[in-house]
């Protein structure tokens, strides 16, 4: 079974998302959708529950999503949103629905724990800053994650 698919299962998410009934307290509530009317985290549930999921992982609007969980705190019928929005991305993930620049985003991060080198140029720049020197050296996030294998999955 595909990952992202056992994640909504395991989890239970997809009987959750089933618990939604449509109240959109998780919408009024999102600081996205205040920001830009046309990201509705209601409606992505009520696409995945009626089978429309492609539709969803398909929506560059789901990757709008900040994870701040407030959705999830205010959400009365425990259908778990921000945890749907979650599986939902990483199933977008593996069905290849994951915008390029996130993804070259990730795999930078995968490969060393930083979006971009740190070197002499960088340190010089926050010495006039007055904070120290980073190691230019791989950090150990970088070593961390290269421990959980996420690069293979982000070339897979
Ligand atoms: S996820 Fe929760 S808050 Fe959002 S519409 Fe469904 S029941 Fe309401
Ligand atoms: S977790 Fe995502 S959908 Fe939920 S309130 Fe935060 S930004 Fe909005």
């Amino acid at each position: 079974m595909e990952r992202g698919s056992a994640l909504l299962t395991d989890r239970s998410a997809l009987n959750t998302i089933r618990a939604c009934y449509q109240c959109a307290k998780c919408t009024s509530g999102c600081p996205v959708a205040a920001l830009d009317p046309g990201y509705n985290p209601r409606r992505f549930l009520r696409l995945a529950a009626i089978g429309e999921e492609e539709a969803v992982l398909r929506d560059g609007k789901l990757w709008y999503c900040l994870a701040c969980f407030t959705c999830q705190e205010r959400c009365p019928e425990e259908a778990r949103p921000a945890e749907v929005l979650l599986a939902l991305k990483n199933l977008a993930c593996e069905r290849g629905f994951a915008p390029a620049a996130l993804l070259a985003a990730a795999r930078l991060v995968a490969a060393d724990g930083r979006l971009y080198n740190i070197d002499e140029f960088h340190n010089e720049y926050r010495e006039d800053e007055g904070l120290p020197a980073l190691d230019e050296e791989t950090g150990i996030l970088g070593k961390l994650l290269a421990l959980t294998g996420l690069q293979g999955r982000l070339e897979g």
